[in-house]
């Protein structure tokens, strides 16, 4: 028994990790809540979470940008208007769904019958000291957007020096690299040298699309691209040093800040009132309904497999995006689960997971339309049917227009308030349990990506030739 665990514990040591890290996190933020820490004092003590957050947020970009690009350059034009039509039209059809299910719940549950407003809490201002300056030096060092933080760099004229173990690159952002067509080919299969085959702007994607070697999950060439444009080439490889190791031994640490962190940042539960706890047991019920048993049931019906043994491969993910509140943040990891835990090509998720986490977020959907509802009915508002099919549209172009990061919902929700004319100023009555219901909305939206890349590889297995190192995916029936 003891090395079948051991051998459970190998396996999964990263997952188990996590879940620690969630419990201790937790039991230290309640802990520290009865200490009654100063503001400045839970400021420190959240820096490390703060953390974890910029480096997750700094992968965003170039993953994005760069496994959408080599997941379009692996399929040929015929496959990747298929697979994109089928993939958009699958993503608006679950976040309609979503929407429909949380107006259901609503409109039955009523929370906002029992509802008030209640005046909202002016934050106060943040509070800086000399401290600060320290931590705002490690802070910067993990820019949350890269692009921009080069820019700025470029801006103020200073020098970004990484150290990675191979080089130390020192480059500042020159006009001429600017200039420079900025595509460059890398490919070396002893991962040692890059070269810069300077391309135009339009090169014949799949003498680009290589991936750099040493590469894993989708950190591929025009991540390198920005990289190479903003830092100098070598920089690729900060990325996936990044990724590989730091990232991966400093998340459980990061994490037991990030969830204790807000624990002790929360307002008080009992303060809440009765009457929002209802409207926040309507969203949970309306995601536990969505993702627990709808979406597992699309998936099962189409592929005929198990999704409690798919759903068991993205745990980690779920658990990052409990964590975070972010799906952008969590899309590393996503990317990761469904490569090694549930064997997906990793052509189709270049294509489809990027794509998914830009557009499809179900649970963001759900509440935008849930929430709206409530502060119609706690104003004593009278929906009509027309009003209704408003909310289910306007929730579903906001939460596509929503980015994943933390409570952008809460913001793309002004948007469906003023499509009904109802007054925006309300959304501060949601805004104490906003950042619990963001963590169960995000794990939502990562779930149904995650099942979203299932379902499209199981649709498109056939067209497509087996996956092989530097084989394109090409449709076999023309
Ligand atoms: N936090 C959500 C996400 O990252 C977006 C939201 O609904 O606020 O997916």
């Amino acid at each position: 028994v003891w090395v079948r665990v051991k051998g459970v514990c190998k396996q999964n040591g990263l997952l188990i990790l996590s879940v620690l890290a969630v419990v201790i996190g937790c039991l230290l933020g309640f802990f520290l809540r009865s200490k009654n820490l100063s503001e400045q004092e839970v400021k420190y003590f959240q820096f490390p979470g703060e953390l974890l957050m910029r480096m997750l947020k700094m992968l965003i970009l170039p993953l994005v940008v760069s496994s959408l690009m080599s997941g379009l350059a692996a399929l040929d034009a015929k496959c990747s208007s298929r697979l994109g039509l089928i993939t958009v039209s699958y993503y608006l059809w679950t976040t309609f769904l979503a929407v429909v299910v949380g107006i259901v719940m609503v409109l039955i549950i009523h929370p906002g019958g029992m509802a008030q407003k209640e005046d909202s809490e002016d934050s106060g201002k943040p509070i800086m000291s000399s401290a600060d300056a320290l931590l705002d030096l490690i802070r910067n060092m993990f820019p949350a957007n890269l692009v921009q933080a080069t820019f700025q760099q470029y801006r103020t004229n200073s020098v970004p020096i990484m150290k990675t173990p191979k080089t130390t690159v020192a480059t500042s952002l020159t006009e001429t690299t600017t200039r420079r067509a900025l595509i460059y080919g890398i490919q070396d299969d002893n991962g040692t040298d890059i070269q810069n085959f300077q391309l135009d702007l339009t090169p014949p994607p799949d003498v680009v699309m290589r991936t750099l070697p040493g590469t894993s999950e989708g950190m591929n060439v025009l991540g390198i691209v920005i990289f190479s444009a903003t830092m100098g080439e070598n920089a690729g490889y900060f990325v996936n040093i990044l990724t590989a190791s730091l990232l991966c031994r400093y998340f459980p640490f990061g994490i037991v800040f990030l969830v204790a962190g807000k624990i002790l940042e929360m307002s008080d539960p009992s303060a809440m009132g009765k009457k929002l706890g209802f409207y926040a047991i309507t969203v949970v019920m309306g995601l536990i309904l969505h993702g627990l048993f709808i979406l597992p049931s699309m998936y099962f019906f189409i592929t005929k497999k198990s999704p409690i043994v798919y759903i068991r491969g993205i745990l980690q993910a779920l658990l990052i995006s409990l964590a975070t509140s972010s799906s952008s943040a969590t899309l590393p990891i996503t990317f990761k689960c469904l490569l090694e835990n549930n064997h997906i090509d990793r052509r189709i998720i270049r294509f489809v997971l990027p794509v998914g986490a830009t557009i499809n977020m179900d649970g963001t959907a759900l509440y935008e339309a849930v929430a709206a509802i409530f502060i119609a009915q706690v104003n004593n508002y009278e929906l009509d049917f027309g009003q209704i099919i408003t909310i289910s549209i306007t929730a579903t172009a906001a939460s596509i227009g929503a980015a994943g990061i933390p409570q952008a919902g809460l913001v793309t929700m002004v948007i469906v308030l003023t499509s009904v004319g109802l007054p925006t100023d309300d959304i501060t009555l949601i805004i104490a349990v906003d950042w619990a219901l963001d963590r169960f909305r995000t794990m939502v939206n990562v779930m149904g990506d995650a099942l979203a890349t299932g379902i499209m590889a199981h649709i498109c297995r056939k067209d497509f030739i087996k996956e092989g190192d530097g084989v394109p995916l090409i449709c076999e029936t023309k």
